[in-house]
């Protein structure tokens, strides 16, 4: 059995300790105290050294706490070691703990939601309340009633009472014997194995981030102490930065984000337009400048370098000037469209098929429009031959 040393002292970092047991070729040590944190009602493991060697995760094995080593601890059974924990994320993991505990107790008792679950996580941590209609405005207004708990700077403390006789707890326990109770004065009494600060003041800092819908409930992202600071740089900077992408003030960033969306948008259809425009030109003088074959219909090839759809305006312009057939290739992807006038009769779709089949090739489309490619570039010639385009190949089109 561990006595667990961080039960009566979270602030505790440095003690020496005796091998109870050594697993893992000398990997996995039990000691008979520790102040190790092993991971456990949602708050993560501590971290530090044992014997000099680092300790990389501490698992919580019913009345044994086993610690994972990065080496193996070459000791035997019955030596005394000294452990190390390092108390920057210890204290991080202090300063979350207690804060979940605030925010839980005032969500409960001044909005009426019962904390469900949480969270604890490396960069974030979230609690899942029992609130189907939250409203994200209200956000603002609940990050400001927690701090000011904090700054009330109300003790916490942990006592041991009988299951049987500890009353007020915000969650009733299903433990028989012994609880461990953590308070923080006139706000929330709740049994609990985790480290925690011992004045609310300690917290530092409690920032709302976000909330969402899960499942009927609402969840709420939350950081705590000098973490809930350097996120709160972090955003200031990526604010900035972009701010400054935009020569805007960081308050001027949403109007200047929609003005620059609708004018993208407006872009765009500018340049859907032009391209028609463009087409529609090309497609006028390609036509004029080609000569009908002895059917009276003109065949033109049109090669180019991206895809062949992309050249569908083109295309689509050429056969509406009548009496026309196109087909649109590429010669390094092998890519294939065809267009055909209705009043040449040609079904495109079924020309086009039949003509890439041949040479392994697939695709299809309808009478006037359809598209595939084939496998091998290099039989781009034979298609054309027996789609009836003798043409020779011009350059492609940029
Ligand atoms: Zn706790």
């Amino acid at each position: 059995m561990t006595d667990r040393l961080y039960y009566t002292d979270a602030r505790l970092d440095r003690f020496t300790a005796a091998v109870l047991a050594i697993a893992d070729d000398g990997r996995r040590v039990v000691l008979d105290r520790t102040a190790f944190y092993p991971t456990s009602g949602g708050q993560p493991h501590d971290v530090g050294t044992l014997g000099g060697i680092a300790v990389v995760d501490v698992i919580d094995d019913d009345e044994r706490i086993v610690h994972c080593l990065a080496d193996p601890i070459g000791v035997p059974v019955g030596s005394m070691l000294v452990g190390q924990v390092d108390m920057t994320r210890r204290v991080d993991h202090m300063q979350q703990h207690t804060g979940q505990h605030l925010l839980s107790a005032m969500l409960s008792d001044e909005f009426g939601w019962p904390t469900l679950s949480v969270h604890f996580g490396d960069e974030t941590n979230t609690v899942d309340v029992a609130c189907d209609d939250f409203d994200p405005t209200m956000l603002a207004a609940l990050e400001r009633r927690a701090n000011a708990l904090i700054v009330q700077n109300r003790r916490v403390t942990v006592s041991f009472e009988d299951a049987a006789d500890a009353t007020g707890l915000r969650k009733p326990s299903d433990r028989e014997g012994e609880l461990r109770i953590v308070t923080i004065e006139g706000i929330d009494r709740s049994a609990c194995g985790g480290t925690h600060v011992d004045y609310t003041g300690e917290i530092g800092a409690l920032l709302l981030r976000r909330a969402e819908k899960t499942k009927g409930n609402t969840r709420i992202e939350f950081i705590c102490g000098h973490r809930a600071v350097s996120r709160a740089r972090v955003d200031a900077e990526l604010l900035t930065t972009a701010a400054r992408m935009l020569s805007a003030a960081p308050h001027d960033l949403p109007g200047l984000v929609e003005q620059q969306m609708q004018r993208l948008t407006e872009g765009e259809r500018e340049r859907k337009r032009l391209v028609a425009d463009l087409a529609r030109y090309q497609a006028t003088a390609m036509w004029t400048a080609s000569i009908p074959d002895g059917d009276g219909v003109r065949r033109l090839v049109v090669p180019v370098t991206g895809p062949v759809k992309d050249a569908e305006p083109l295309a689509q312009q050429l056969v509406a000037l009548g009496f026309c057939a196109v087909v649109v290739t590429n010669h390094s992807l092998g890519g294939v469209m065809m267009a055909t006038a209705a009043d040449t009769g040609i079904d495109a779709g079924q020309r086009l098929r039949a003509a890439l089949q041949a040479v392994g090739g697939r695709g299809g489309g309808s009478p006037r429009l359809a598209q595939g490619a084939i496998p091998d570039a290099s039989q781009l010639p034979v298609v054309l031959e027996s789609l009836g385009f003798l043409t020779p190949l011009p350059e492609p089109l940029a």
